[in-house]
């Protein structure tokens, strides 16, 4: 547990992707940390459990379901988290999916390339499209993108759409740092290795399959959600303020190794 220190103090951060994952961690860590928490996901249980446990701790939190793959509810959302609280000073573009399906680029047919183009690619630029607005009226703000570590390295294990779109989150986080630095907007990727959530432990399946990625980490074990939320509340807060247009990675080493030792 990371003491509470308010570095998001009469903040209001628009997280998408709360109900799972790295989501979910983020907006209790934000939500502890002072901001007020609009919630994100296109299913409503488990994100209203995200904002049901924050409100019970004390914070603030609504959710808003929302396909972040759909411009006009994007829009939406973001028009009411404005109006209702008055501004909006991060936006987490954090929502993504791997398919099943996504392989190689020989077999993966072009249902689950579009959709995962729409989610991962689209879903982040309409974040961008319909924050960068009010994070101007409000004197500006931070962007994260969610971008992985596979958009830095080639993996063995085909998943080649969103291996794909996650090269195109690190490149759009780049050129929109570098488009509105000026307005004291700062865009940064967060980049995560391999983390123990229900996306990937789905996808590795046996023990087989986590050993077999584990191999790739230096420090030998996966990473947890509350670790990203850790450094999306550094790239979300003051603590970073002269950083923009990078790709924080937070994998275990998995990206600095050629070797891994023993
Ligand atoms: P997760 O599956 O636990 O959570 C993802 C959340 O996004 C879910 O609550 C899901 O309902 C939501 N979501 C999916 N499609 C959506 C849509 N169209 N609109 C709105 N919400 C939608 O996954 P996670 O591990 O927390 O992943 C979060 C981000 O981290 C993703 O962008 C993922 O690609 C990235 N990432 C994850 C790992 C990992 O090992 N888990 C590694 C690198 C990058």
């Amino acid at each position: 547990m990371v003491p509470s220190a308010n570095l998001l103090d009469g903040k209001v951060a628009v997280i998408t992707g709360a109900g799972g994952g790295i989501g979910r961690a983020a907006a209790t860590l934000f939500a502890e940390n002072g901001a007020t928490i609009i919630a994100v996901d296109i299913v409503d249980g488990p994100n209203q459990d995200t904002v049901d446990a924050i409100v019970d701790a004390g914070g603030r939190a609504v959710m808003v379901n929302v396909d972040v793959a759909d411009p006009a509810g994007m829009e939406q959302m973001m028009d009411f988290a404005e109006r209702e609280f008055g501004r909006i000073d991060v936006v987490f573009n954090n929502a993504g999916v791997m398919l099943d399906g996504d392989t190689d680029a020989v077999e993966t047919d072009d249902a689950t390339i579009d959709k995962t183009f729409d989610i991962n690619i689209k879903g982040v630029l309409y974040g961008c499209r319909y924050g960068i607005p009010a994070l101007r009226r409000a004197g500006g703000g931070s962007i994260i993108n969610t971008a992985s570590f596979v958009a830095s390295l080639g993996a063995a294990t085909p998943q080649i759409a969103y291996t794909a779109s996650k090269g195109a989150v690190l490149s759009l986080t780049r050129e929109l740092a570098v488009i509105h630095a000026r307005e004291n907007i700062r865009v940064n990727a967060l980049s995560p290795g391999p983390l123990r959530t229900e996306m990937l432990m789905s996808f590795l399946n046996t023990e087989e399959k986590k050993q077999r990625r584990l191999v790739h980490v230096p420090m030998g074990r996966f990473g947890e959600a509350t670790e990203m939320a850790q450094a999306a509340l550094f790239l979300a807060s003051a603590m970073s303020s002269y950083v923009t247009g990078t790709n924080l990675q937070v994998d275990g080493g998995l990206t600095a190794a050629y070797v891994t030792p023993e």
